[in-house]
Order: structure tokens, then sequence, then C-alpha cells
């Protein structure tokens, strides 16, 4: 079974995927880490895609595809339950990925915007053990402090309310042909994700997962 999520940044994919990943034995395709794993080779794919970061451009959809394309060559199990997560981005390379491997379900996880906006821009770091809090939902024991060695906890740059709803009217425009794509294939569904639990369960039951 291939599953593609769709959704915002900060829509919650990245725990869906986990679920999926732990409860069902899915692989979980996620394109923010096979870049990173990528990063650190030393291949002529890899350094093709060291370039581009460096030079500030976005990653094409030819250089993405072939990262993909490697990714499930590892996989190496035409039975094996998938989940896409960051990938497809857009219908050229949504309709590569249907030639690699059929996908059965594209998932669009929906989040109001304004929750979207509060779950990123309340986010704080900390810069020394990494652990990440939520001045709304996850807050560390002692005002803007890491609970496990004190350090003082930071918000990225990329977690402030401009750059998050500049990216989130991005990925709206973006995203609109992805979806209608989705839905002439009918493998669209849609995830309302108030609660992960009940996103989850939402989610297991279009796929019949037990
Ligand atoms: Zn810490």
């Amino acid at each position: 079974m291939v599953i593609i999520l769709l959704g915002a940044p900060g829509s919650g994919k990245g725990s869906i995927s986990n679920y999926l990943k732990e409860k069902h034995g899915f692989i979980h395709v996620s394109t923010g880490e096979v870049f990173r794993r990528t990063m650190a080779q030393d291949t002529p794919l890899a350094n093709q895609v060291k370039q581009i970061m460096l030079s500030g451009k976005l990653v094409d959809d030819d250089t993405t595809n072939e990262v993909v394309r490697q990714e499930i060559l590892k996989i190496n199990n035409p039975q094996a339950n998938v989940i896409f997560d960051g990938y497809p981005r857009n219908v050229k390379q949504l309709e590569y990925l249907n030639k690699l491997l059929k996908v059965d379900y594209a998932i669009d996880v929906q989040v109001d915007k304004d929750e979207i906006i509060k779950r990123i821009t309340g986010r704080r770091v900390c810069p020394v053990c990494k652990e990440i809090y939520n001045i709304y939902y996850k807050k560390p024991k002692v005002e803007n402090t890491c609970d496990k060695d004190g350090s003082l906890l930071v918000q990225r740059n990329d977690d402030q309310e401009s750059v998050v709803v500049e990216r989130y009217k991005t990925y709206m425009s973006l995203n609109a042909p992805l979806i209608t794509a989705c839905k002439n294939m009918n493998i669209l569904h849609e995830v309302k994700n108030d609660q992960l639990e009940h996103a989850i369960k939402q989610v297991k039951d279009i796929c019949n997962l037990k």
C-alpha cells in the first residue's frame, strides 16, 4: 500500500507518519530526511543536490525525483507499505511517483490556519539538547527554560509569524493543482487534524488498517 500525505507545514504529517511506521510497519519516506541523508554522501547525485542547496535555490523536480527513485530502489519490496511525507510536492512529481509505485491513497491533512500558526509560532527549541517545546501545547516547567538542562529556549527564524504566514500562503497556492490531480485520480481523501488521535483514526478507516 502506498500513501502520500499532503498538508501544509505544521499540519501534523510527521506525527501521522510516525504512527503508521511504528504501529503498522510502514516505511516512511520523508523527503526532508532523505535529502539530509543524501547530503551526507559523496555521490554525483549528492554533490548535485549540495550544489543546488548551497546556491540557495530550490531543488528542481528532476533532481528530487531521482533522489526519491534511489530511495525507493533501496526498499526493494513491491509489497511494502510506504508512506510519503513531503513528496510529491506538485503534479509533475506525482505523475513520476505513480509510474514507479502505484499510489493508493492521497491524504490531505487539514488544519485550521490559525491553529497551524499557533503550532509553529509557539515552538521553542533548546539550543543545547534540541528538545522542542511549545508555549501553547508543551510548556517547559519554568518559562522559556529547558526542563533537561536549564538552557534558555529560542525560536527558530523560520518559525516567526511573518515567515509562517508567507510559507502557508505559498503552500496553499502551489498545492491546489496537486489536490485537483489527486481528485481526478480518485485517490484523494481529506482528514481533519484537530486532534492527532482523531486524525489517525480517520486515516486508518480510509486505508482499512486494523
Ligand atoms: Zn535542553
